[in-house]
């Protein structure tokens, strides 16, 4: 069986007598709650990569993917055979699927011991102890304003890893129509600064130089804290704290986007010159009705207040096609649009309905043969600027943070977050180095280090 492990999925991190497997979906938030279980169960299970030693399995879910619910159930039925030769496995989901799904999934598929939500999954320890105590069939998908994410005081699960992840939040207010977030994360939730700072303490004491902050919309964290910080506040408190880091964020919001914000990238030393600000489409009318709250010359100016500003850094995007209702001349605004701010990378797809948003519900669905025209046309004009973006680092001296060593091949990545690969010495990781960069690709960069 295939399974999608990450790769800190694949580390024992200590001699725990059981063994866990969590197969993550989705998105970089997923990512970073399937480290949190990890971490929450550390000195109970240790990692393995195979699923057939597994004393523990966790799937954890995305609802973003197309068919997310059928698709899990393939799934689960295929990891049901695991059960059947062993009795004492623990099968529990967790994630957007699960909490969308709760206890309905028990119905389907009565093998599953336990459900968790993204609010849920902090109560891992407590239901686990249920089910050894005889308890069946246990869930928690509540979803409460009162949620604070808790303080998880463990080490990374993977030794030697140079870049980490930090949410800042959870949940969205924002209810775009085609977006399921604010129905399975729950609305905006904020973590307190001084949890954040002390996260990133700890992961600087164990090496990691590179810090990704999380959220569905950073832009707007602080919301609810009650005291006066907001995301500007925080990034400069970061900064101030740990100047020797490389520091980014996603996700922004292009209605959040304040000029505070923008002017921290000339500010801040430790602020990575790379911004990825979703579009989703060029046209004004396709805008509104996924209720993204501004419209295409409004991101536009951004763009260029962002570029006045902070002249070289890269801007990547989101963008769907085939909304409903999305005419051919909507479209091409889009194709424009892509065109006036020549992205560095977009991650561009077609349009699919989620149960339970107000999108779904549209009756101008656009036909499928016109949504995959119109994605293979746009992907080819955006590998086309992509490339050509890349194309400037051609002939020029970059610092890049070497990431990873595999064969004497190098992984580092610049501060506007090209991935950079190139042959060296597995004693230069987690240093910056000087690279020449020889060739472009067109999703990376190839470089010659500099002695
Ligand atoms: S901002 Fe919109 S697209 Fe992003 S998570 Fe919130 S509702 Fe979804």
């Amino acid at each position: 069986m295939k399974s999608l492990i990450r790769e800190y999925d694949q580390v024992s991190v200590t001699k725990a007598p059981k063994r866990l497997h969590i197969i993550t979906f989705g998105c970089q938030m997923n990512e970073y709650d399937s480290q949190r279980m990890a971490q929450m169960l550390m000195g109970r299970y240790s990692l393995t990569p195979n699923l057939e030693e597994a004393d523990l399995i966790i799937v954890n879910t995305c609802s973003i993917r197309e068919k997310a619910e059928h698709k899990l159930y393939s799934l689960l039925g295929r990891l049901k055979r695991l059960k059947r030769k062993n009795p004492a496995l623990k099968l529990g989901v967790a994630g957007c699927v699960a909490q969308q799904l709760g206890d309905r999934l028990f119905e389907k598929a009565p093998y599953v011991d336990f459900v968790i939500g993204p609010q849920g999954l902090y109560r891992l320890v407590e239901l686990l102890d249920g089910l050894e105590q005889g308890d069946l069939h246990l869930s928690d998908v509540q979803l409460t304003k009162e949620f604070h994410i808790p303080y998880i005081d463990a080490p990374l699960p993977r030794k030697g890893d140079i870049r980490a992840f930090v949410t800042i939040m959870q949940g969205c207010d924002n209810f775009c129509t085609y977006c399921i977030v604010p129905y399975v994360r729950g609305r905006e939730i904020s973590r307190p600064a001084d949890h954040i700072i002390r996260e990133i303490e700890s992961l600087v004491e164990q090496g990691v130089r590179d810090i990704t902050l999380l959220g569905q919309n950073v832009n707007s964290y602080g919301k609810g804290l009650g005291h006066n910080i907001d995301f500007p506040s925080l990034l400069e408190r970061i900064d101030n704290s740990f100047p020797d880091i490389r520091l980014r964020f996603t996700t922004s919001h292009p209605k959040d986007l304040s000029d505070e914000l923008i002017d921290c990238f000339s500010r801040l030393g430790t602020l990575c010159e790379h911004l990825h600000l979703p579009v989703q489409s060029g046209s004004d009318k396709i805008l509104k009705r996924m209720n993204r709250h501004y419209n295409s010359s409004q991101y536009l100016e951004r763009v260029e207040r962002l570029r006045k500003t902070c002249p070289d850094i890269t801007i990547t995007t989101d963008l769907i096609v085939g909304f409903p209702g999305e005419s051919q001349e909507d479209y091409q605004e889009t194709l424009e649009l892509i065109k006036a701010v020549r992205f560095d990378q977009a991650f561009a797809f077609k349009y699919s309905p989620r149960p339970g948003t107000a999108a779904a519900k549209f009756t101008d669905q656009v036909e499928e043969d016109v949504k995959s025209e119109r994605l293979t046309r746009l992907l080819e004009l955006q590998n086309q600027i992509g490339l050509e973006q890349y194309k400037r680092f051609e002939g020029k001296t970059c610092e890049v943070l070497v990431e990873k060593c595999q064969d004497s091949r190098l992984t580092a990545r610049t501060r506007w977050n090209h991935v950079v690969n190139m042959e060296g010495d597995s004693d230069l990781v987690g240093r910056l180095i000087n690279v020449y960069i020889e060739r472009a690709c067109h999703h990376s960069l190839i470089g010659r280090i500099l002695h």
